[in-house]
C-alpha cells in the first residue's frame, strides 16, 4: 500500500516464511499477485449496487444479470454462483464421473482440481507453440485438434463428457484462442457428439485479441465477436472476478434446458437458490454493469495496452518474457533470468522474492512450487517453464506504477549473475502447497 524500506521488507518476508501469500497487504507497495477480484469498480457499478434487489427469489437484479448474459452470449439459461470454482463444482457434479477424461487447452488449476477430485483426468491439448516463450504465435491458447483426436481414439467418446476451452488460456500466460480454432473445436466436437464448455473468465480479453490479431475481424465490434465465440459452445462457466470486474461472483450459462435443470439441484445444495446462487442482489447488479463495461473496445484497449506497456519496458532491457504478451499479465521467464539458481531451489520463487525485496512489488511464482509433487511418486514435478507472473489488476494502477515495476526488474537483471542460490522447503501441505508453503533461504 505504501513505499517501504528494504530492511522492513527483509524482516516481513522472513516472518512470512518466504511465502508471498503470507504477506499483509500493507507490506506490499504494488500488488501484482493476481487480477482476480482486485479490479476497481466504476461509479456506474457502485451506483447499480445501490439499487440491488435483495429478494430471495426472482429479484430484479438477477433478471438484469440474466438479460445481460443472454444478450452477450446467446445462452438462455443462467445460474449465479459465488465464484468461478463454484460454477465448476456445480456443473461438473452433473457432467463429470469417475474415470472420465476431459480434454481442452491447458485447464486452470481449480478446473483441473474439480475434475481430479471426481477421480477423472484433465488432458492438456494446447498447441506446442505455447511452450516456447520466445516464439511468436498470435494465438498460443489454441487447441491442437490432432492431440484431441488421439485422446478420443485412446479413450473413446463414452469416457469424454465434454471438451473445455479456456478463453483466454490462463495457464499458458493469458494467451488467446482464435475464432478459427474455436470453430475447429466445435466441428470436431460435433463429429463425436460431445458438448463444448468455455471456461470464460477472460472472454472479453479473448475477443479483443481476435479483433486485433485475427484476419476478418478488424471491423467487428467486441460484442459481435463475443456472441460469435459463444455460438461455438454449449455452455460456459465464469469467474466474474476477472472480466466481470467485480470483487466476488461467478455463473454458469447453458443452452440445454435439461442440463440446466440437473445443475439447479446442485446449485441449490452448494450455492443458494437459483436466482442468487451465493450472490447478493447488489453484487449481481454490479456484475451486470461490469459485463457491459468489460465488453467495450475502449475499456479493453486501455486495459490490455497497459499490460503490454509493462511488457515492452521489460523487453527493452533484455528481460526474457513470454511473447506475445497475454491479456492480464506479463510472464517473466525466470529460468532464463536466473540461469545460476538450480531448479531444485525454486527458480521462479527466488525471482519473485527478489522482486519483493527490491521494490515491495508482489508477483507470483508459476513454476515448481505451483506444479507441486507427483501424487504417486511424491517427487517434485518440474514444469517446462519456470515463470514469474506480473498480474495487472483492472483499473487500479497507472503508467507510473508500471515504470516503477520495470525499474525494479531492471535493477535485479543487472545483478542477476550474483544470484546463485534459492530456497528450500520447511513445510508444505499435501496438495495446493504453494498457498501455504514455508521456505528458508539457502546461503
Ligand atoms: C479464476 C479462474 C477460475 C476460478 O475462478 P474463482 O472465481 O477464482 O473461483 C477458473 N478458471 C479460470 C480460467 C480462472 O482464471
Amino acid at each position: 500500500m505504501y513505499p517501504s524500506r528494504r530492511s522492513d521488507r527483509e524482516q516481513w518476508i522472513k516472518d512470512a516464511r518466504y511465502n508471498l501469500f503470507n504477506l499483509k497487504s500493507h507490506q506490499v507497495f504494488i500488488d501484482l499477485l493476481t487480477d482476480s477480484g482486485t479490479g476497481a469498480m466504476s461509479q456506474e457499478q457502485w451506483s447499480a449496487m445501490m439499487s440491488g434487489d435483495e429478494s430471495y427469489a426472482g429479484s430484479q437484479s438477477f433478471e438484469r444479470l440474466k438479460e445481460t448474459i443472454t444478450s452477450l452470449t446467446g445462452f438462455p439459461h443462467v445460474l449465479p454462483t459465488h465464484q468461478g470454482r463454484a460454477a465448476e463444482n456445480v456443473l461438473f457434479s452433473v457432467m463429470v464421473s469417475e474415470g472420465d477424461v476431459v480434454p481442452g487447452n491447458a485447464h486452470f488449476d481449480t478446473t483441473k482440481g474439480h475434475i481430479e477430485f471426481r477421480k477423472a483426468s484433465a488432458f492438456d491439448c494446447t498447441i506446442d507453440a505455447a511452450n516456447d516463450t520466445s516464439l511468436y504465435h498470435p494465438f498460443k491458447g489454441n487447441v491442437d485438434i490432432g492431440k484431441m483426436e488421439n485422446l478420443f481414439q485412446v479413450y473413446g467418446k463414452e469416457r469424454i463428457p465434454m471438451i473445455i476451452v479456456t478463453i483466454t488460456c490462463n495457464s499458458t500466460g493469458g494467451q488467446p484462442v482464435s475464432m478459427e480454432n474455436l470453430k475447429a473445436v466445435r466441428s470436431f466436437a460435433d463429429s463425436y457428439g460431445v458438448p463444448v464448455i468455455f471456461d470464460s473468465a477472460r472472454f472479453a480479453e479473448n475477443a479483443y485479441f481476435i479483433k486485433i490479431r485475427e484476419k476478418g475481424y478488424e471491423n467487428h465490434s467486441i460484442r459481435e465477436i463475443v456472441k460469435e465465440m459463444f455460438s461455438m459452445a454449449d455452455g460456459m462457466t465464469m469467474s466474474s472476478k476477472k472480466d466481470g470486474i467485480v470483487n466476488m461472483g461467478g455463473f454458469i450459462a447453458l443452452n440445454s434446458k435439461s442440463l440446466y435443470r440437473e445443475a439447479t439441484t446442485y446449485n441449490i445444495m452448494f450455492e443458494g437458490y437459483i436466482t442468487y446462487g451465493g450472490m447478493s442482489g447488489r453484487d449481481m447488479a454490479a456484475l451486470a454493469q461490469g459485463l457491459e463495461e468489460a465488453t467495450t473496445f475502449e475499456y479493453l484497449e486501455s486495459r490490455i495496452k497497459q499490460v503490454h506497456y509493462l511488457g515492452e519496458r521489460l523487453m527493452e532491457s533484455g528481460i526474457p518474457v513470454q511473447e506475445p504478451f497475454g491479456g492480464h499479465a506479463i510472464f517473466v521467464d525466470a529460468g532464463k533470468f536466473l540461469p545460476h539458481v538450480p531448479r531444485e531451489e525454486y527458480i521462479g520463487q527466488t525471482l519473485a522474492l527478489e522482486i519483493y525485496l527490491e521494490s515491495g512489488v508482489r508477483a507470483v511464482e508459476i513454476g515448481t512450487l505451483l506444479a507441486d509433487r507427483d501424487p504417486e511418486t511424491r517427487e517434485n514435478r518440474y514444469p517446462r517453464l519456470e515463470m514469474v507472473r506480473l498480474t495487472i489488476p483492472r483499473r487500479v494502477y497507472t503508467r507510473n506504477h508500471m515504470d516503477y515495476v520495470a525499474a525494479a526488474l531492471q535493477n535485479i537483471y543487472q545483478r542477476r549473475e550474483e544470484i546463485t542460490t534459492g530456497y528450500r522447503i520447511r513445510y508444505e501441505a499435501p496438495i495446493m502447497r504453494h498457498f501455504t508453503v514455508e521456505l528458508e533461504r539457502i546461503s
